[in-house]
């Protein structure tokens, strides 16, 4: 395939996609789609791998939360319509306010700066991404998780004290009957190669950049920081590094229960899962 050979990113998008099963027996994708760099260039990588018949994927189905930012998130939208409508992908576009009743700004006002905000928000919306994946009958649900994305998370969950966190996860998560598994396809992608994509296909202006305004200098934050200065140090750290967690995740995966969540029933690694808690928190 002519395509394939004159765009690495593509090629290496799509061996990732070979490799890994990840798009086997998928008839409907969810794409978690917030608008970024990362996920646009999963829109589009999907999209071209479609068209070009490389993958048998009937439908992709984009999906855009809504956190509850109102000017920042009204800018985005028009980005986000704009490029689904090119590339004739329907969009759907769904809102904290009216799944949990509150949006991010009513979350910053109750718990400011005191609690790790990034986090609650990370965990409402990737259970919606989940919920509504399943509501649209979508096979798999993929998301933009990039190589530094994918070893940031994993350092930070067990900094955090959490490891356990790492083992539900993966490249592509396990079939469990009434859930929506995940996938993971730019996981070999460093930033640049998502940037060269992206400028060389002309879709960087469909990229809405601005950072969200709650966005807090984080742990998280100084842990990209380690990652980049390691990095730089010695090329092709985060590659190997990728290797070794890929490694131990395939090892612990075979330890690890999920038990249902004694508030929603959702699979969870404690007796009530995180979105119980912070929803039980913030109405509380
Ligand atoms: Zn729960």
């Amino acid at each position: 395939m002519e395509l394939l050979k004159e765009n690495r990113f593509l090629l290496k998008f799509y061996e990732t996609i070979e490799k890994f099963k990840l798009l086997e027996n998928v008839k409907t994708v969810g794409v978690g789609y917030s608008g970024g760099k990362d996920s646009t260039s999963l829109l589009m990588g999907l999209h071209t791998l479609r068209e070009t018949g490389k993958i048998e994927v009937r439908e992709i189905i984009a999906i855009t939360i809504e956190e509850g930012e109102e000017e920042y998130e009204r800018e985005r939208e028009k980005k986000v319509k704009q490029f689904t409508e090119v590339l004739g992908i329907p969009l759907l576009i769904k809102s904290f306010k009216e799944r949990y009743g509150f949006t991010l700004k009513d979350m910053y006002q109750r718990i400011g700066e005191t609690k790790p905000l990034c986090s609650y928000c990370g965990v409402l919306r990737r259970r919606m991404l989940d919920e509504v994946s399943k509501e649209n009958n979508c096979d798999v649900l993929a998301v933009g998780h990039n190589l530094e994305d994918y070893i940031e998370t994993f350092l930070m969950n067990i900094v955090r004290g959490e490891p356990e966190r790492n083992w539900r996860t993966g490249i592509k998560t396990s079939k469990i009957e009434g859930y929506v598994p995940r996938i993971k396809p730019l996981v070999f992608m460093k930033p640049s190669e998502i940037e060269i994509f992206l400028e060389e296909t002309g879709n960087i202006k469909y990229v809405y950049e601005k950072k969200c305004p709650y966005r807090s200098r984080s742990l998280r934050y100084s842990i990209l920081n380690l990652i980049k200065l390691l990095e730089r140090q010695e090329k092709g750290y985060m590659e190997k590094t990728m290797e070794k967690i890929l490694s131990i995740q395939r090892e612990q995966k075979q330890h690890y229960k999920l038990v249902p969540c004694e508030k929603c029933g959702y699979l969870t690694t404690k007796r009530i899962c995180k979105v119980c808690e912070i929803i039980e928190e913030l109405r509380g």
